[in-house]
Formats: C-alpha cells, structure tokens, sequence
C-alpha cells in the first residue's frame, strides 16, 4: 500500500500545509505545531465477468381455446337468426364477449431465458 504524507499547521483556523521536515513556528499564523497526516491508496483489482443468456420467445397455441374461438364465431350469427330479436342479440353479444375472452387466452406468448455461462 503506497502512503502518502502531508503537513499541515496545527492552528485550526491556519491549516497552512508545511513541509514535511519544517520545525518552529508557522510562516503563516506564527504559531507552534504540525499535524503530520497519512494518506494511504488502495487499489482493488477487479476482474470483468461477461454473462450470456439466449432468449427464446414463441407464441403457444391453445387449441381449445382455437376450436371454442371457432365454433363461438360460427355459431354467433346463426343465434340472432334461430333466436326471437331481443334474445338472439343478447346472446350474440354474450357470445361475442365470450370470445373476447377466450381469444386472450387462445395465444400465449411464452419467453425462455437460458443462462449460458
Ligand atoms: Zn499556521
């Protein structure tokens, strides 16, 4: 560990810097005293770490969540047609919102992160 000294007055208001090897009074304030301070540096060494991961993303498939898709919107507009007006627009709009549903869980966005080292 390399050290580092340095002098200073002793004087609080004066901490006028010194030379190492002065004696006597203070060219500055006049007053007696030297503080003797030592300044020690460190070095940490570090070592530099890279990482690696492979990242795989894919969609998934729900094939239920397709085939209910599928029938719900086939079936949709054959419901206002078999059904009296007022229900088969309620059912159709179930329907729909069924799907809506549905359609958020037919996809599945899957993403894999593998740590390589
Ligand atoms: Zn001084």
């Amino acid at each position: 560990m390399p050290e580092e000294r340095t002098a200073w007055c002793s004087n609080q208001e004066c901490k006028s810097p010194l030379p190492l090897d002065h004696s006597g009074p203070c060219p500055k304030c006049g007053k007696t005293g030297k503080t003797i301070g030592i300044q020690l540096s460190v070095t940490a060494k570090g070592v530099p770490s890279i990482s690696g991961s492979r990242i795989r993303e894919y969609v998934r498939y729900n094939k239920l969540a397709l085939v209910t898709l599928a029938v719900i919107t086939l079936v949709s507009p054959l419901v206002s047609i078999l059904l009296p007006a007022l229900y088969g627009l309620l059912v159709s709009y179930a329907l729909a919102g069924l799907g809506l549903i549905i359609g958020y869980r037919a996809f599945i966005r899957i993403r894999e992160i593998e740590r390589l080292f």
